[in-house]
């Protein structure tokens, strides 16, 4: 009961995420990856994930893995890495360029209809954002979530993911009044740079197997990711690692409904600076809840439809990333019990209600570096009391 009232009181002060998890099997798909639990994420605090720059993320248990494809749709090459996924069971998500979704507009209705999760990653893909005027920057990330939306004629999650990388305290409050999630990366598998398919799959799985657990980052405006995919998702399979698929608990919220009075609405949003989430709230905020749950019983099909071939080459990100094992992150362990309603974005699911066991982890101690800009490693985590640096 304790526990019961734990949890609840957690949802109430909007710091839990709620997940849900599907029973069944991807049918006749016993090699297929599937979805080990599906995750409806809380960002109303402007959560941030992944380990190569932020501290305060514990999404994933060991052997977890998130699937992230960034700058498409591409046709191209997003078509066989839906396939791939499909084949797998698997769902991913997808931060999508506005500019790129207003020119294959069937292509990212179909990743959507496939049960997987779209998210921002600005209308035009500047990559030095935080370089830009701070109006020009929100504009960019306002916008591409406009025309995202107004693509595919509904809502999508409110994730975003800085191109390059390239984040900034200011751009981060902002994102924080808005109660937009920020996610970076723990696996960049430098796809933009990798030609040799075979050679992606390897060293992007050398990195994950050194992390044991993590985001991974892909582009499905790349060949190399496009090929490679199949091995690495069997690969994944055979060494035991999990998909968790990750939605918004809520859903963006456009400012305005007029993309031409866009920058006024910006305008009249204050300037915050970057606060400690420490004063946001003073309990602590948990990871998500970790439960064991099969494979989804079936999977949304895709066929092949007749996008145009695209010649358009993305620009390339390039990262290093030094990540440690999380091994080192011995915590308390919080155990909890309880049960949930599925919120799950694919009817297809069958709803399940599981046992669920929350873990409260030491967020990895690990630093990041990514080319072109250096950042240093916050101090700490929302997971424990934490404190963040005020902005300079
Ligand atoms: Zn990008």
């Amino acid at each position: 009961m304790r526990v019961v009232i734990t949890y609840l009181a957690l949802i109430v002060i909007g710091l839990i995420t709620i997940e849900s998890a599907h029973a069944g099997s991807c049918a006749g798909k016993t090699k297929a990856l599937g979805v080990s639990r599906v995750v409806a994420l809380d960002t109303s605090l402007g959560q941030r994930f992944g380990r190569m720059q932020y501290k305060e993320d514990n999404l994933l248990a060991d052997r977890e893995v998130v699937l992230t494809f960034d700058d498409g749709p591409l046709p191209r090459y997003t078509k066989p890495i839906l396939k791939a996924l499909d084949d797998h069971c698997a769902k991913a998500t997808f931060f999508y360029v506005g500019k790129m979704a207003k020119a294959y507009p069937d292509m990212i209705k179909k990743v959507s209809a496939s049960g997987h999760t779209i998210a921002g990653h600005t209308y035009s893909h500047p990559l030095n954002l935080k370089r830009r005027s701070t109006a020009k920057a929100k504009y960019e990330i306002e916008r591409g979530f406009m025309t995202l939306e107004a693509v595919l004629g509904h809502s999508i999650a409110p994730f975003f993911r800085f191109p390059g990388l390239s984040d900034s305290k200011p751009l981060m409050s902002y994102l924080r009044q808005r109660g937009i999630g920020m996610f970076s990366v723990d696996v960049v598998s430098n796809d933009s740079y990798t030609r040799n398919p075979e050679r992606l799959a390897r060293q992007t799985l050398r990195k994950l197997d050194k992390l044991g657990r993590g985001i991974l980052l892909f582009h499905d405006i790349k060949a190399s990711t496009a090929r490679a995919l199949p091995n690495i998702l069997s690969e994944l399979k055979r060494k035991g690692y999990k998909i968790v698929h990750i939605t918004g608990r809520t859903t963006y919220k456009p400012l305005v409904t007029d993309e031409k009075k866009l920058s006024q609405a910006i305008a009249k949003i204050p300037n915050k600076k970057w606060i400690s989430y420490k004063l946001l709230t003073s309990a602590p905020i948990p990871m998500p809840e970790k439960r064991e749950a099969p494979p989804i019983n079936e999977l949304a099909t895709t066929s092949g439809d007749a996008d145009p071939v695209a010649k358009t080459e993305g620009d390339d990100e390039k990262f290093t990333a030094k990540g440690k094992k999380s091994e080192g992150s011995s915590l308390p362990t919080v155990q909890k019990t309880a049960s949930l309603t599925t919120d799950s974005t694919d009817s297809k699911l069958e709803p399940a209600k599981p046992e669920i066991t929350a873990r409260v982890k030491k967020p990895d101690q690990s630093p990041a570096k990514v080319k072109g800009w250096s950042k240093k490693s916050s101090t700490s985590s929302i997971f424990k009391p934490m404190e963040f640096p005020e902005v300079e």
